[in-house]
């Protein structure tokens, strides 16, 4: 480990907080916080960060959204082993953050060094900054990140209900594919604990540390159908940690044909569709990995939200648009990586005319979302089918709008599901590359990319300060559903997908 003589020794002891943090980066905000710190390594460099926050008990998670670099004037001092920011410089950015809803992160660069920690400088100069804001609450939040020449890193936050430090353990990039990078004071996922032996053919795939990534993997499911249900089966097969399927169906006898993990007993007695496929899921795992739950909620419910927005990824396999569009908003406000999955069929007299589906990646800020493809993606798919398909497809209008209830058919749901499976693996564990749109061909038995450009002016996801990229619950309260629920509540009506 390198150690810069010039640092004061440690003479502050510090309180640590029980509560964690982690901080997530759109892919441009990413590269401007590198330029800006790594771009004079002879000295120490400071700029701040300011983020949307979302909170959650014992965790905080800070949406970076703007980098506020130093100018030179506003700097106090800057060395090689020193750096100070003007109080008044700080002081403006403090009173936006209140005026605007922001949490604060100061980063600074320890450019000597690949193993960044807090010196005792660092740990008197954040403390007494931390104790100077301490009366603001959240959301306003403060931290602090020490960077490495490497930008490894080590950071905390301020915990106002213990008034102590809390660890910021782990970076979040938004990059293709999503990058993790954990704490200099932090222990990435113990690999050691997923070499169980009902894992094993899949460790010789993707190594230790890709099933290790799989199974610290938070994924919700939204949409228990007959394509949902085939993605939540192959994710528990998989070893996924922890899986939440969210739909607020109940099984019907129709859905028999296609819907894994349900019976027919349980189709007759109108069971919750998650209940019935968390109870086979949970079955085939070891005892200790039954950590399948079954969320029967309408998606744009708080409560549903509160569980969306605890995990790593979102699954979409609904057959609603506006549902579809819910979740991407969802993915882009909080920098969550989204994987959208949508079938289509159409029969004439008893022919299959058309069919086939399609799989897209969003990595918000990184790839197009659903709302920058809407258009161009059906444009680069037609131009891939004949004359004839495309006509079809026009007609049938089943490319990446709702899917068309009629006909449903298992092996279609199953080819697609595990599409989408491939991809989230590959989000991952980094063992391909990822493809962010896929299209297949029911008739033509082809699987085809499609072009999926970002749209710059995206209201959802473009790097402009008016989009919803990480705009937290600042960018979600329009959308969610009227807190208070019908009092008589109609007969669950079918649903396919
Ligand atoms: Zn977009």
């Amino acid at each position: 480990m390198e150690v810069n003589p010039n640092h004061a020794p440690a003479t502050v002891t510090l309180e640590y907080s029980p509560m964690t943090g982690e901080v997530r980066f759109p892919q441009a905000v990413w590269e401007q916080l590198r330029a800006t710190l790594l771009a004079d390594l002879s000295r120490e460099t400071k700029c701040f960060v300011l983020c949307r926050t979302l909170e959650s008990s014992g965790r905080v998670v800070f949406l970076a959204r703007e980098v506020v670099p130093v100018p030179d004037e506003a700097y106090a001092q800057r060395s090689a082993s020193l750096v100070e920011t003007r109080p008044e410089f700080v002081h403006a950015l403090l009173v936006r953050c209140a005026r605007e809803g922001y949490a604060l992160l100061e980063a600074h660069t320890h450019p000597w060094t690949t193993l960044p920690r807090f010196s005792g400088v660092d740990d008197r100069s954040d403390l007494q900054k931390f104790q100077t804001t301490q009366p603001m609450s959240p959301p306003f939040r403060h931290g602090s990140l020490v960077f490495g020449c490497d930008m490894s890193f080590e950071g905390r936050f301020w915990d106002y209900t213990r008034e102590a430090m809390a660890t910021i353990t782990r970076l979040q990039v938004l990059e293709v594919p999503p990058r993790t990078l954990y704490g200099a004071d932090c222990q990435p996922p113990d690999w050691a604990r997923t070499a169980l032996a009902v894992y094993d053919r899949q460790v010789r795939a993707f190594g230790l540390e890709g099933q290790a990534m799989l199974s610290h993997l938070r994924v919700a499911v939204v949409g228990a159908g007959g394509l949902g249900s085939q993605i939540a089966n192959a994710l528990a097969l998989l070893g996924v940690g922890h899986l939440l399927l969210i739909d607020p169906d109940r099984l019907e006898l129709s859905n028999l044909n296609r819907v894994v993990g349900a019976s027919y007993a349980q189709a007759v007695r109108g069971w919750r569709k998650v209940r019935a496929l968390a109870q086979r899921l949970n079955r085939a795992r070891p005892p200790e990995r039954r950590t399948v739950a079954p969320l029967p909620l309408d998606v744009r419910t708080r409560e549903a939200l509160a569980h969306l927005l605890s995990c790593d990824l979102i699954v979409g396999a609904v057959d609603s648009a506006v549902a579809r569009q819910y979740l991407n908003t969802v993915a882009m406000c909080a920098l969550i990586p989204y994987l959208d999955a949508g079938v289509g069929v159409r029969s004439e007299n008893g022919r299959l005319a058309q069919g086939g589906g399609q799989v897209q990646v969003v990595i918000p800020g990184a790839t197009a979302c659903l709302a920058c493809t809407e258009r161009g993606i059906r444009q680069s798919v037609e131009e891939q089918l004949t004359p004839h398909q495309r006509e079809l497809s026009i007609r049938g209008g089943y490319i990446q709008g709702e899917a068309i209830p009629n006909p449903q058919v298992v092996f279609l749901n199953g080819v697609v599901g595990n599409l989408l499976v491939w991809e989230l693996v590959k989000l991952a564990t980094h063992c391909a590359p990822v493809q962010p749109y896929i299209y297949y061909d029911l008739l033509g038995q082809h699987v085809f990319p499609a072009r999926a450009e970002r749209n710059p002016n995206c209201l959802l996801c473009a790097s402009h300060p008016d989009s919803l990229l990480g705009q937290g619950l600042y960018g979600l309260m329009g959308y969610l559903a009227p807190r208070r629920a019908p009092k008589s509540k109609p007969i669950p009506t079918p649903r396919g997908g």
